[in-house]
């Protein structure tokens, strides 16, 4: 038996693995920082043996919460991510499997690797709707990739959506593959009613060093970039500074920061009620979208999310606050399952990368119906 991470978003620590049914693993915390929860690895050398994992520090983990119904992902050919049952006795995580074929792999959700991501950059850009840009460098020297969909933001409403500041929410770049899915397909009315109005900005990977090192939260830096918006630096949060700088330029009407959830079995909205000075036309707004997306999608809801910031304890070193007030625009921060949707579940694959670029489309669709309004 053999276990691996040493690839794109490989994650894994061996602490024993000379038994195949009492395997002893560990999640490494993000360079820098305390966080961590994101694993990734493979192990091989397993065709029909019995074997028993557990990942002794998943108490320690950033949101511990997250293990109680958790599900592990897996698959044997990095496309279809089935899941296991877990047991968490509030300390490790374990689970048993007797893989069919060699090599199998886990990881905390449906892996995005960067060459995912290289991929989809470098396919959109055939299209005549999209202008692709590089807004700088990262930490590690990757790309900032920034894809523009449209006819232009002369005289249309600004819409930038983003994802992954927090590299181990990959959910979050499958719901971009949806989104961008979505806004490419020509011959949609609604895309082409869409595009009359509005123009996209969109960042389908903000922190690309995370994503390859395979962190939960972090940059390389340590930084959480989604408290990184009040004052980023080149030194410690390029992605959000080069970002941050564009969205100045071109101003903001709409704005979806795109996450995952650990704990909450539930899609949801978080908005900016804490922010000083929000206009009751924000407010509706963001009331208004909601209601329009769980009406569109029987995997959104509003019943079940955080609590709401009560007015003026508003964090602006956090994304959608900070964009809520600097620009005065409906600023939204989408949270998407770990786990599943507990309305919906389904029991062989649970939230997964389908289900995620199927959401982008209602809430595209949700955009339209409120664009006007904005
Ligand atoms: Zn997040």
């Amino acid at each position: 038996m053999r276990i691996s991470s040493q690839f794109d978003s490989g994650n894994i620590e061996i602490i024993r693995a000379d038994d195949p049914m009492d395997v002893h693993l560990a999640i490494k915390h993000d360079n820098l920082s305390d966080f961590y929860q994101w694993f990734h690895f493979r192990v091989s050398g397993v065709a029909d043996t019995p074997c028993r994992f557990h990942i002794d520090n998943a108490g320690g983990a950033a949101y511990a919460d997250g293990w109680e119904g958790y599900r592990v992902c897996a698959s044997y050919d990095r496309e279809n991510w089935f899941r296991i049952d877990t047991a968490y006795d509030g300390k490790a995580l374990s689970w048993e499997v007797e893989p069919e074929q060699d090599s199998l792999y886990f990881a905390y959700f449906a892996p995005y690797s960067m060459d995912r991501h290289a991929d989809l950059v470098a396919e959109v850009s055939g299209s005549p709707l999209v202008t692709t840009s590089v807004l700088g460098g990262t930490l590690d020297g990757q790309d900032m990739d920034l894809v523009e969909v449209g006819f232009g933001p002369e005289g249309r409403k600004k819409v930038w959506m983003i994802a992954r500041q927090h590299p181990g929410e990959t959910m979050a770049e499958w719901w971009m593959e949806g989104a961008l899915d979505f806004l490419l397909d020509t011959d949609n009315p609604v895309v082409a009613a869409l595009l009359k109005k509005c123009h996209f900005y969109i960042v389908p990977n903000m922190n690309p060093d995370g994503s390859r090192r395979g962190h939960l939260r972090t940059n390389t830096a340590g930084a959480n970039l989604n408290r990184e918006w009040n004052e980023p630096s080149m030194e410690r949060s390029p992605e959000v500074l080069l970002v941050r700088q564009k969205m100045l330029e071109t101003g903001v009407d709409f704005h979806l920061d795109v996450h995952g959830d650990e704990a909450l079995p539930y899609n949801f909205i978080a908005g900016f009620e804490g922010i000083a000075g929000a206009t009751d036309k924000q407010l509706k707004l963001l009331d208004r979208y909601q209601t329009v997306l769980a009406n569109l999608s029987p995997d959104f809801q509003t019943e079940h999310g955080y609590e709401k910031d009560t007015p003026g304890n508003s964090d602006l070193k956090k994304c959608t606050d900070w964009v809520a007030h600097t620009f005065g625009a409906l600023a939204m921060t989408l949270e998407m399952p770990f786990k599943d949707n507990a309305n919906l579940p389904d029991p062989d694959y649970g939230w997964n990368p389908d289900r995620c670029r199927h959401l982008a489309k209602s809430c595209l669709l949700a955009l339209h119906r409120i664009a006007d309004e904005l």
